[in-house]
């Protein structure tokens, strides 16, 4: 599997100033290979880079640029290129791959070769070729047996340096249960972060604090004139402040869903890409679909890791649906109470919400190709438990999925540090 790790970079100033000036040749590169890209027909990352060793003889800056970092750079072009097509075929309106002005181009990778990690007396170096030794904070060890595959070089808005190690470890994934025992629905919300099928609702981090402060900033940033030293200085503040705030909702949503990754056999979700959003504003539309893209393909790539099924449903009537006897009711935002006009069942919106999700993904994973035998026998299985869990009474369900845990109690819960004991991914199941 692939993983990455991150680790701060710690260059003297001269060294600093070569990364700086790499990234701005390979900026530049970048630049020329659009050009071209927008004036010639039928380019391919391939056949472009194969004009590099040429690009060589007459500018001079490129011999002191790694190959592969400049093959890199093509490529970063081209899979820009087919990202944008994708996005136009899914229907979204898209504009077209941008001239990249100093500051808007911050990284450069090595693939393959050009690099080596070097552990000598307790100090840890980053040797790059054409670079020199960098010094680096190993604040985390590597698998034992990771293969390191690519590096890249990055430089912060805060103008801290980290380098990203992009590494393969030989193990495969393992295996997800054939019978997953324990399920879980999640409705990601807008007022509480998730709610699941347990009763569990998460609520969103709270970090007005660290918004307060990063409003602050950019008020004095404001105040200073615009390009004098004071103003490079707060500019760093302010990026600072930013840095901040998006460590801060990473780490929840991390362990938001690690959590949900080790503690059961079986994740069902919403599909995002089909969830309209239709029911939110313009700007907490983006905001909450951005936040909620990165917990699913976290979740997603966290279940893959610890051997849980991931099932992601249409999220067509999820809420309007009983999930007691399946009668739709409409239901407008502000109605935060599920109470069914046609069986009484009542509970919580969000709880009525995940529970369908739940039954949902239960009865997807059992349709997606498995084979006859295993596949009919678990579906008795789970049909017992998708009805039972239907037909677990108003009682059963309302009094937990009311009560709220607060973000910071589920951190903890989910913690990696404080689950890592005795919770191997076989014992998990039992
Ligand atoms: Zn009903």
């Amino acid at each position: 599997m692939n993983y990455n790790y991150r680790y701060r970079l710690r260059p003297s100033d001269a060294l600093e100033e070569r990364l700086a000036w790499t990234v701005d040749t390979c900026r530049q590169v970048y630049n020329h290979f659009l050009h071209r890209l927008n004036r010639t027909d039928q380019t391919s990352a391939y056949s472009e880079q194969k004009l590099l060793p040429s690009l060589k003889k007459w500018w001079d800056d490129l011999k002191s640029v790694h190959s592969k970092v400049l093959q890199k750079v093509v490529q970063r072009l081209y899979d820009s290129l087919s990202t944008l097509r994708g996005h136009k075929e899914n229907g979204y309106r898209v504009g077209t791959l941008k001239w990249k002005a100093p500051g808007e181009y911050r990284s450069f990778t090595y693939s393959q070769s050009g690099f080596e990690l070097k552990n000598t007396s307790g100090r840890t170096r980053l040797c790059l070729s054409k670079l020199g030794e960098i010094p680096l904070t190993f604040h985390r060890d590597l698998p034992d047996d990771a293969e390191i595959k690519t590096v890249t070089v990055k430089q912060e808005p805060t103008g801290k340096w980290y380098a990203i190690l992009g590494v393969e470890t030989p193990d495969d994934p393992p295996e997800k249960p054939e019978n997953p025992e324990k399920c879980v629905g999640i409705d990601v919300g807008i007022l509480k972060y998730a709610h699941d099928t347990d009763g569990t609702a998460v609520e969103s981090l709270d970090l007005s604090d660290e918004r307060e402060r990063l409003e602050r900033a950019q008020r004095d940033l404001s105040r200073k004139e615009h390009g004098s030293s004071n103003w490079k200085k707060q500019r760093r503040v302010v990026a600072e402040r930013h840095a901040d705030l998006k460590r801060k909702r990473r780490d929840f949503l991390h362990k938001l869903s690690n959590y949900y990754a080790r503690e059961y056999d079986l994740v069902a979700v919403e599909d995002l890409d089909a969830k309209g959003l239709v029911e939110l504003p313009g700007n907490s539309r983006n905001r909450a679909g951005a936040a909620w893209g990165r917990f699913l393909r976290m979740l997603e790539y966290k279940c893959e890791r610890e051997g849980t099924h991931f099932v992601a449903v249409n999220p067509r009537g999820t809420t309007k649906e009983c999930a007691a006897c399946g009668v739709s009711t409409d239901k407008p935002l502000w109605v935060r109470e599920h109470s069914c006009p046609a069986c009484g069942f009542e509970t919580d919106r969000d709880a009525n919400a995940a529970r369908n999700i739940l039954s949902r993904g239960i009865k997807k994973r059992l349709g997606g190709g498995r084979s006859e035998s295993t596949s009919s026998e678990s579906r008795c299985d789970s049909d017992v438990r998708t009805r039972a869990a239907l037909s677990s009474t108003p009682v059963e369900t309302t009094l937990p999925a009311d009560t709220p845990v607060s973000a910071k109690r589920v951190v903890e819960t989910g913690s990696p540090t404080l689950k890592r004991e005795g919770v191997s991914p076989s014992g998990r199941v039992g």
